[in-house]
């Protein structure tokens, strides 16, 4: 099923043989030096229309003007100080965060993977300061991914993970994707919180089925389980909705973001409500750099961005106009695309066996295109949320010819 291999094959190149930085990536043989909006420029002067926002990153794309004034204008006065002291930024941004999400408190780290853990170590320690310290397990959908840190190694079921690494923490199960009676079947007194990615990103832009978020939620009530929303990709506006789990009504318990919320500054953050949040108390979770002063810079130019009137809506129209447009693609190349699947500008192109992913990536990338490959043979498309309807069709045109050039 999944077409990530469990034992990657070296991509040595003349530049990683010759390059002290650990093989964890398999890189293309390209260095950037300068981004303009959707834009990035290569050490040779190519143009590249970036279509992986450096995996969701770059919400505003490149040098995004507010973006550099607001890091700039924080660079010269304050970079970090620890959360021994208060910091004026993280109470705007876990203000706003608080008032976009319904929830109430916020917890500032610095990547994804420890957005998560944190979202998992404080739905435990609601359980235990409920008094119930048997409830500790989390219960996580197959193909998710949560990030590499031993911990939620043991959340992400994919082998092409795991392999190498073990032993691997108890305390996580897993239920076959969007099956909702598996979903129940396997909730029970033992289950702490069930953590869900509303649109799968790495697992190849994944949509659940109609009604499933609904129906979590309602089964968490049931059983007494929280719900950890995994926004980590998904959140931030990529989706559509600021959160990807809005357009289904409910509310999580607990949010993981990270991703899009520095717009490529480095920040993660767990939003959580009042009841769950008290759980934690002085001593229990820290972080030395989460939410510095640089980081709440960053995020808040994107939250207020995000926030201003109209953006949004104009972000899903012209995310509309970008599934129309692989729609028709996909209707002339049948025999190479199964689906077009995500939402939002997290797309995916899912591909029939017969045709490689990393083939079609390659042939982007040389036509001057940048996408990223996710499981199940699927290609992610990833643009700034400020891609222009122009700069879609300029994306448009190129997937046509690189399919052509797969031919
Ligand atoms: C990328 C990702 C993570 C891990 O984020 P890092 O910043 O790489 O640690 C966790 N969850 C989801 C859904 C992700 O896409």
């Amino acid at each position: 099923m999944t077409t990530y291999s469990t034992k990657p094959q070296r991509t040595s190149t003349d530049y990683s043989a010759d390059s002290a930085v650990m093989e964890t990536y398999g890189r293309a043989e390209i260095a950037f030096t300068k981004g303009e909006g959707c834009w990035l420029i290569s050490e040779a002067g190519d143009r590249y229309l970036d279509c992986a926002s450096g995996i969701a990153v770059n919400t505003l794309g490149h040098s995004h003007p507010a973006l550099v004034e607001g890091l700039r204008d924080q660079a010269g006065k304050l970079w970090h100080t620890s959360n021994l002291y208060r910091i004026p930024g993280q109470e705007r941004v876990a203000k706003k965060l608080a008032e976009l999400s319904g929830l109430d408190q916020v917890f500032f780290c610095n990547s994804g993977v420890e957005a998560t853990e944190a979202a998992v170590k404080i739905a435990r320690r609601a359980s235990y300061e409920r008094g119930e310290s048997d409830r500790m397990t989390v219960l996580c959908a197959s193909g998710a991914f949560h990030g590499r840190t031993i911990g939620m190694l043991a959340a992400t079921d994919r082998p092409a993970f795991r392999t190498g690494f073990g032993p691997i923490p108890d305390g996580f199960e897993h239920v076959a994707f969007g099956d909702l009676k598996a979903l129940r079947d396997a909730l029970g007194s033992h289950i702490a919180a069930v953590m869900i990615e509303p649109v799968q990103g790495e697992g190849g832009a994944r949509n659940v089925p109609e009604g499933y978020i609904e129906g979590v939620r309602a089964a968490a009530d049931e059983f007494g389980a929280l719900v950890i929303a995994d926004e980590v990709q998904a959140g931030i506006g990529r989706t559509g909705t600021l959160f990807s789990f809005e357009p289904y009504g409910v509310r999580p318990d607990i949010i993981a973001l990270a991703k899009g919320l520095g717009g490529g500054f480095p920040v993660g953050a767990v939003i959580a409500s009042k009841m769950v949040g008290d759980a934690m108390t002085p001593g229990t979770h820290g972080s030395t750099f989460g939410g510095n002063p640089l980081a709440m810079a960053a995020a808040e130019v994107i939250l207020e961005t995000l926030s201003l009137p109209g953006f949004m809506e104009d972000v899903r129209r012209r995310a509309d106009r970008l599934e129309e447009g692989l729609m028709a693609i996909a209707g002339q190349h049948p025999d190479k695309i199964a689906e077009i699947r995500g939402r939002g500008f997290l797309r995916g192109m899912r591909l029939h066996q017969t045709s490689e992913v990393g083939v079609l990536v390659a042939a982007l990338r040389e036509r001057g295109m940048l996408t990223v490959p996710a499981a199940e043979n699927t290609l992610r498309l990833l643009p700034p949320l400020v891609i222009s309807d122009e700069e879609i069709g300029i994306a448009l045109d190129l997937m046509a010819l690189a399919l052509a050039d797969c031919a």
